[in-house]
């Protein structure tokens, strides 16, 4: 497991849970549900686990 990076000051920001969540190439938060970036139109990781 990764640990978190001690550097990063979360003062108020985005939660780090949210980290992978975001799209690889432009760090859009991607929508519910989306597989695709609204913003970029790269394909993100599907987030549902069968
Ligand atoms: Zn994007």
């Amino acid at each position: 497991m990764n640990e978190p990076d001690p550097e990063v000051d979360d003062d108020g920001g985005s939660p780090a849970c949210f980290a992978h969540l975001l799209c690889p190439e432009c760090a859009a938060v991607p929508e519910d549900d989306a597989t695709v970036c609204w913003r970029c139109g790269t394909d993100l990781p599907q987030r549902r686990e069968r």
